[in-house]
């Protein structure tokens, strides 16, 4: 057999493939150099095609919680494939994952499951119309809620900017009842309220900003959310597709949103529900949830919903997040969190190190970045340059500036020496390149 390596691959597959991948940050575009071809991950840990092996810090993004191939989830899997893969009909995991989900979020009373988080977002803000009859729905910039047509829109830094398509392809009709807030502006938010109030369906929020690097929300910032739509009879939709189950048992709502006293109409669920398989689910009040087909008028539906094996996967993994696991993800971010902001502090680089729970990042940036305006002045060469110094000492993270860096269970105290043995001599390396030196004598 021929085997070529990861370089090799790349070439070969954007012959087949735009890009030569199947979703666009994968393809290390914004930080030069090509993919790494990952064939096999044993816990904390991924091996590529050309046999280096490497601490995973993006864990497929936030679903592998647990590390990869936990021995309970592929026990799980296995079992459930040899009954087959897919019936398109009800099956006793869905129930079971439904109920785990309940258990776990109290606001969340029903349960709908699809296969993307783009899906249940999706979903999520057509029941929001459908409940109140209204149109308009407001995101800030810099939260990502998937690649549906609506919500594919970027922020101008007016107070209410109208949403303008992000993206070729989408029409200025699909986007023209999308209104764009900055991110923690609660003044905007006000006025946008105090003069539309009544015209919005909804508000959909990232639980914790996570998708132009970690920018958690201010304090209060939520539950004034929560409280405008109440107040103006819309609806607050929490995507929890990155948070949900990660960054707490019940999610980041459950950490963070129920001691300040404050609930979601919906909930969008993804990543750690699925443990690796597409799965993912909207969940909320039942008088909302029930206007979905076949009870409701709502239409709603998918070929593989409610998959047995990615079910079943998505169980296996949650029954093995224990409280012992979210301490374990606790320490493990913070360690590792902490002691790369040391390294780059000791080479000398101005960043901000910024945390949402387990989740955090790094932004070459002078001060706090508390929204997307704020994260785009970042100097992302510098993080270019990082990031080839981990991927050189075998450390996995994501190969973009924009976004969060995700632990899993599994990292051990020898891969967080790794990790951050790594860091000492990446940090080097950026100020090498970033001529701090220069500057300073
Ligand atoms: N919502 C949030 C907060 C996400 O982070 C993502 C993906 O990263 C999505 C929605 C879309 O999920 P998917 O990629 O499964 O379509």
């Amino acid at each position: 057999m021929i085997t070529i390596g990861s370089s090799s691959w790349h070439e070969r597959a954007k012959l087949s493939i735009p890009g030569g991948v199947s979703s666009p940050v994968r393809a290390f575009q914004s930080v030069g150099s090509h993919p790494r071809y990952f064939v096999r991950g044993e816990g904390s840990k991924v091996f590529d095609i050309d046999g280096n092996q490497y601490v995973d810090l993006i864990g497929s993004w936030g679903p592998m919680i647990l590390g990869h191939a936990h021995p309970a989830v592929v026990e799980a899997v296995v079992k459930t494939s040899r009954d087959s893969f897919s019936f398109g009909a009800p099956g006793p995991n869905e129930v079971l994952l439904a109920e785990e989900i309940i258990a776990r979020v109290e606001p969340a009373e029903q349960v709908r499951f699809v296969s993307s988080g783009t899906e249940a977002v999706m979903t999520a803000v057509r029941l929001a119309r459908a409940a109140t009859g209204r149109d308009l729905i407001v995101k800030f910039a810099g939260c990502y809620h998937g690649h549906s047509d609506a919500l594919l829109v970027e922020a101008g830094s007016a107070i209410a900017t109208l949403g303008l398509p992000n993206s070729p392809g989408v029409t200025v009709g699909a986007t023209k009842d999308t209104l764009v807030l900055p991110y923690n502006d609660e003044a905007a938010l006000r006025e946008l309220f105090a003069t539309r109030g009544h015209e919005v369906a909804a508000i959909i929020t990232e639980a914790a900003a996570a998708n132009m690097g970690a920018v958690p929300p201010e304090p209060g910032f939520n539950r004034l959310l929560a409280d405008l739509t109440k107040s103006h009879g819309a609806l607050l939709i929490l995507d929890e597709v990155m948070t949900g189950f990660r960054i707490s048992a019940g999610g980041w709502w459950q950490a963070f949103g129920k001691p300040e006293g404050w609930e979601p109409d919906l909930f969008t669920f993804g990543k750690v529900i699925g443990g690796g398989f597409p799965l993912a689910a909207i969940a909320g009040k039942k008088e909302v949830m029930q206007l979905l087909a076949p009870v409701g008028s709502v239409y709603q539906a998918g070929t593989l919903s409610g998959n047995p094996v990615a079910t079943a996967s998505g169980l296996a993994t949650l029954e093995n997040c224990t409280p012992a696991v979210y301490k374990t993800l606790n320490l493990r971010a913070t360690q590792i969190g902490e002691g790369i902001s040391h390294a780059l502090t000791g080479a000398g680089l101005e960043h901000s190190y910024q945390t949402a729970g387990n989740l955090f990042s790094f932004f070459f940036a002078p001060g706090r970045v508390t929204n997307y305006a704020e994260a785009k002045l970042q100097d992302t060469a510098r993080f270019a340059k990082f990031f080839h110094g981990l991927l050189e000492k075998g450390v996995s993270v994501p190969p973009s500036a924009f976004e969060a860096w995700f632990v899993s269970a599994a990292i051990t105290d020898a891969d967080v020496d790794q990790v951050l043995s790594a860091a000492e001599y990446a940090a080097r390396i950026t100020r090498e390149f970033s001529g701090v030196d220069k500057k300073t004598t």
